[in-house]
């Protein structure tokens, strides 16, 4: 076991934390079991912080786990099929699927890719792949560099950044999706990304003439698939984990579960069934005291602040200049520095800001005062 600071954690490299090791885990396809469900609830409990995160690649996060507890922690995520053999399989699989599938296909088409990947290149660490074959394709807008997708007349194969991909079929996309990420690594020089290295003038070695078919990524509420339900800042706790447990959940990279096959759940404070819960236009990584890197509490006053956040807008509340939350740019981010905010409008968390040295208390007034109408 390698313990890192940095990007990237995973279950075999835990990241340290401010309040323990990070562990993030990669379930198969997007998919946790009842049986798997459980057992990470339980693990969060009994080794964690009591909260599982999780994140913008639906995979999961365990906080707080003492170093000692960890090789219990990794006997129980390998009895759970959670646990890749060594580092190498588990950092190569990086793979987002779509939570909007029907049918063996997609399952298949992941299963194929994990095995596929063995004869993969090596690939910078944040270099994924999506497949995104569901009815429509949805994961357009989620970090991923190889696209299987669904397209009009069946499957394509798109580098990222590519409007178009190539065609191919359930038995060679797979071995496409790798033969693609050798095109890259041969190519890429000091890129990391796909898409910069298509802006750069690239073009991928086959036809690529054939649009993705893209529809609406799921809301909270129904779905075909069953009841789809927003997480908090993509965080619940280990009792929340155990109550969803009912049936198979497919995680999504919009902090958000897909209750398989089911219709309706009770009332939960900690998950979010209305699309217009003012909560999902506030995003807040964790902050003070759980980061050792921020010097401000978030996501109480990301609360406090996400009524006066207009529907349609979105405030990004960042500990740190590092966003971890929210990456991109947002209409109106609040970045922590020395105990205080700077306000960023347009920008992401380590952006120019346009005001600094903001007291906390006075945020709620600059908000509804100043601000609401143009985030
Ligand atoms: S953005 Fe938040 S979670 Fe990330 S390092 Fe900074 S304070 Fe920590």
């Amino acid at each position: 076991m390698t313990t890192i600071r940095g990007w990237c954690p995973g279950a075999l490299r835990p990241m340290a934390g401010g309040d323990g090791l990070i562990l993030r885990i990669r379930p198969h396809a997007g998919r946790l079991s009842v049986a798997q469900a459980q057992g990470i609830a339980d693990l969060a409990a009994q080794h964690g912080n009591g909260w599982i995160d999780l994140g913008s690649r639906a995979s999961l996060q365990l906080r707080g786990i003492a170093a000692d507890g960890l090789p219990q922690v990794h006997a129980r995520l390998s009895a759970l099929g959670l646990l890749d053999p060594d580092e190498t399989s588990e950092a190569r699989r990086n793979i987002l699927t779509t939570p909007v599938w029907d049918g063996p296909e997609t399952p298949a088409l992941v299963a194929a890719l994990e095995t596929a990947l063995a004869a993969a290149p090596p690939l910078p660490p944040k270099f994924g792949f999506a497949v995104d074959t569901g009815p429509w394709a949805v994961l357009g807008g989620a970090s991923a560099d190889i696209r299987i997708e669904r397209g009009t007349d069946g499957l394509i194969l798109r580098a990222d950044g590519m409007e178009r991909g190539e065609a191919v079929t359930p038995a060679s996309a797979a071995h496409r999706a790798v033969g693609l990420a050798h095109w890259f690594a041969a190519r890429r020089g000091a890129e990391t990304r796909m898409a910069p290295l298509i802006a750069s003038g690239a073009t991928p070695p086959r036809a690529a003439t054939l649009p993705p078919l893209t529809g609406p990524a799921p809301q909270p509420g129904p779905t075909a698939q069953g009841l789809c339900l927003a997480l908090p800042f993509g965080q619940m706790a280990a009792d929340t984990l155990h109550m969803l447990a009912v049936a198979p959940l497919r995680l999504t990279p919009w902090r958000s579960v897909i209750v398989e096959g089911v219709a309706q759940l009770p009332a939960h404070p900690g998950l979010i069934a209305d699309p217009a819960d003012p909560r999902l236009r506030v995003v807040a990584c964790t902050g003070a005291p759980g980061c050792a890197a921020a010097s401000v509490a978030t996501r109480a006053l990301a609360l406090r602040l996400a009524p006066l956040v207009p529907p349609g807008g979105l405030l990004h509340v960042s500990g740190c200049a590092k966003g971890c939350a929210h990456p991109r740019a947002a209409p109106l981010t609040l970045t922590g520095r020395a105990g205080r905010f700077d306000l960023i409008r347009g920008g992401t968390a380590a952006d120019p800001p346009g005001a600094t040295d903001l007291a906390a208390d006075t945020l709620p007034q600059l908000i509804r005062g100043h601000l609401a109408p143009r985030l």
